[in-house]
């Protein structure tokens, strides 16, 4: 099979994510909700505004006695934020205004609240500075959120300012959907754990607690199997666990190798594969497909194999794990988003290949720009440590010339 386009590649893993559910719900406190998904939605149990609300410190007036710049009225008395009903001055009438606070409700008879700035204070008497439109500065009762209205949907991901939302209206706990179980099944022989010692020919594991952060942040559980050498008997045992998960990660043993087992052996699991390779650098074999439950139910485990170096390894779980996590977490998955930025120098690569290149985007406004990181190709993590996005390279560029906007990949969940 010819590689897939990256596009190619991305709406064979969304079509598949899209038939993926989440495992079951739980009731998690409002503090503990950031970053899960909503299992049922969230209403507002008031009006948001639940009054017409101040938006600045000054004088609650009629917009119809303030047409003219210089007005004279009388101030008639105080609101400030929470100021109880009745503790309310009476409405105002043509002439009068009423002192009033940020947050504090707009009383009776006034539609609109004139800055301190723009009025000239004289005793218990100002002179507006300004004509006043009706509206200015204040919130209407109900227009941010009416009482009964879902504020927040069912597959939701929570934000900080999500979490508002539901503090606001009183939602001190949330029903969620559960995390996904994501195991991680690192291989190879060459592979040794991080604590030990190496050999001068053994390399540290690094994936499983690069993927283990990133599962982590895209909202999934990480578990951690041990290190499967290049030898199908192990590795058969692993995956035989790794499919009891809600999903199987698996790094290295998919390329060409002559010890790349890791297909033959999910093959012997009844595997599908729906993808074997993508024309993308970093990560060109990757492999995606499903296999049967080794739990003895009747669901199908998806799994990824992915390339074993480690910025293969984090490129292609931004591409294409995370909307996979998405579906089994209840969220709607979706291909990332790419920004732009100025290219800060001359890039040229081979064509044939989308490619994912760690840069370093800085500066701000119309002055960010994006630059190529020198890196030692897709083992790089230090260089890919000291980068902060990635450049999006199409696969027929040849050259990109400095100063034109290139797509870039950043790092993060609301990407
Ligand atoms: P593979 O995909 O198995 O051919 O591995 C490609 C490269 O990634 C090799 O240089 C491996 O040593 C390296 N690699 C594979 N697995 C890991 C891992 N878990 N941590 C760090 N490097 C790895
Ligand atoms: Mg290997």
């Amino acid at each position: 099979m010819p590689p897939l386009s990256y596009q190619q590649a991305v709406e064979i893993v969304l079509q598949h994510a899209a038939a993926l559910k989440p495992g079951g719900t739980e009731r998690v406190s409002l503090l503990q909700s950031s970053g899960r998904v909503l299992a049922v939605p969230v209403r507002a149990d008031r009006d948001l505004p639940p009054f017409p609300r101040s938006t600045r410190d000054g004088f609650a007036v009629r917009s119809a006695d303030c047409a003219e710049r210089k007005v004279s009225l009388k101030i008639i008395g105080e609101v400030r934020a929470g100021t109880p009903p009745d503790a309310m001055p009476r409405a105002i009438v043509q002439g009068e205004c009423i002192e009033i606070m940020t947050g504090g409700p707009v009383p009776a008879g006034a539609d609109a609240v004139l800055m301190y700035e723009y009025a000239a204070r004289d005793g218990n008497q100002i002179t507006t500075q300004r004509p006043v439109p009706s509206g200015d500065n204040i919130v209407p009762a109900g227009s941010e959120a009416k009482s009964g209205a879902q504020v927040l949907p069912v597959g939701l991901r929570l934000s900080h300012a999500a979490v508002a939302v539901s503090a606001s209206v009183g939602w001190s706990a949330h029903e969620v959907f559960t995390r996904p179980r994501v195991v991680i099944l690192p291989t190879g022989d060459e592979i040794v754990e991080v604590s030990s010692a190496p050999g001068h020919h053994q390399i540290r594991n690094s994936n499983s607690y690069s993927l283990a952060a990133q599962i982590a942040e895209a909202g999934g559980e990480p578990m951690l199997l041990p290190i499967a050498p290049d030898e199908p008997a192990r590795l058969r045992e692993l995956i035989r666990e790794g499919l009891q998960g809600d999903l199987l990660l698996l790094t290295g043993g998919v390329s060409v190798g002559k010890y790349d087992y890791v297909e033959q052996v999910l093959a012997e699991f009844h595997a599908q594969f729906h993808i074997t390779s993508v024309a993308i650098q970093p990560g060109k074999p990757l492999v995606f497909g499903d296999a049967p439950s080794t739990m003895g139910e009747a669901r199908r485990v998806p799994f990824f194999g992915l390339p074993g170096n480690p910025v293969s390894t984090m490129v292609t779980f931004e591409l294409f794990v995370r909307p996979v996590i998405d579906a089994l977490s209840g969220a709607i998955p979706r291909a990332r988003r790419f920004l732009h930025a100025k290219l800060a120098a001359d890039i040229r690569t081979k064509t044939g290949l989308t490619r994912f290149l760690p840069a370093r985007l800085r500066g701000s406004g119309d002055d960010t720009i994006v630059e190529l990181a020198r890196w030692q190709g897709s083992g790089d993590v230090v260089a890919t440590a000291a980068a902060n996005c990635y450049i999006v390279v199409p696969p027929d560029r040849e050259r990109i010339p400095a100063g034109e906007l290139v797509p870039i990949l950043l790092r993060g969940a609301d990407l």
